[in-house]
């Protein structure tokens, strides 16, 4: 690792705190080699490049499709929670679709672009609860934005100290996201996923939807990754104790919950 990583690492800030609920730790140093803002840019026109492919092969749910439209009611449910996450979410221009196409699979990109396969959402028969917690899963990754923080690993392994100063100097990413490859292809790391979790059970609880879907959510991903393991998991990596890991969670989150089936929660 050069100096100037170095030097970034030791600049950590104290904690975020999102009142109640889950504390998170200040979000990587790695993120701030490439900007917010190019990072959301090249997430926007790869989203728009696979809904128009979508939409060519008539994968695109149409507005009247019950299960898009319950995938957007709870995206719309769990969004004014985003901004206490990442401010930048409120400048955001979220979009969710539903595709139907047999890939056990969902995503949210940086900036905000949301899509659910129907493998996932009728594959495993997912609950209104169960969607939501799997929503704020991804939304989290979004919001904590560990796509830019990979990509900024990236840049130190991968390019060098030449390549960096470049792509710190000029503020460019083109490099950095042609070592990456495609967005959707990023590996999160353990702790990311970790994180995931319990930013995207916050996120769900707040929202009122029961946090204890997180529990029967991850037990059918791991059925279903019995047969042909589903594509969300390859990008996902859990380890073995996440559905023990949820549980030790809910006592952090189920009171957000009880608070906002009251009418009580706090944005
Ligand atoms: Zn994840």
């Amino acid at each position: 690792m050069n100096n100037f990583a170095m030097a970034m690492l030791c600049l950590t800030l104290s904690g975020q705190a999102l009142a109640d609920g889950i504390q998170t730790p200040n979000p990587s140093v790695f993120r701030n080699l490439v900007s917010a803002e190019t990072v959301e840019r090249t997430a926007s026109d790869q989203y728009v490049r696979i809904i128009i492919d979508a939409s060519a092969h008539h994968a695109l749910a149409t507005a009247s499709n019950k299960d898009g439209q319950r995938i957007n009611a709870i995206t719309k449910r769990l969004l004014p929670f985003a901004a206490r996450v990442n401010p930048r979410a409120s400048s955001w221009r979220w979009e969710s679709n539903y595709l139907n196409s047999p890939q056990v699979n969902a995503w949210c990109m940086p900036g905000g672009k949301i899509v659910v396969y129907s493998g996932l959402a009728r594959g495993l028969a997912l609950s209104d609860d169960e969607l939501a917690v799997v929503l704020g899963h991804e939304i989290a990754h979004a919001l904590r934005e560990h796509a830019r923080a990979r990509m900024g690993k990236s840049a130190i392994v991968g390019m060098g100290t030449a390549v960096l100063g470049q792509v710190v100097g000029n503020g460019r990413y083109a490099g950095a996201f042609q070592l990456g490859g495609n967005l959707l292809s990023l590996k999160f790391s353990r702790s990311d996923e970790v994180e995931a979790d319990e930013v995207g059970l916050d996120l769900a609880a707040r929202a009122g939807f029961n946090p204890r879907a997180g529990l029967s959510l991850w037990r059918k991903m791991a059925a279903a990754a019995k047969g042909a393991p589903p594509e969300w998991l390859s990008t996902h990596p859990a380890s073995s104790s996440r559905v023990a890991d949820i549980e030790r969670l809910l006592p952090k989150v189920e009171p957000l919950y009880q608070a906002a089936r009251q009418g009580r929660s706090a944005k």
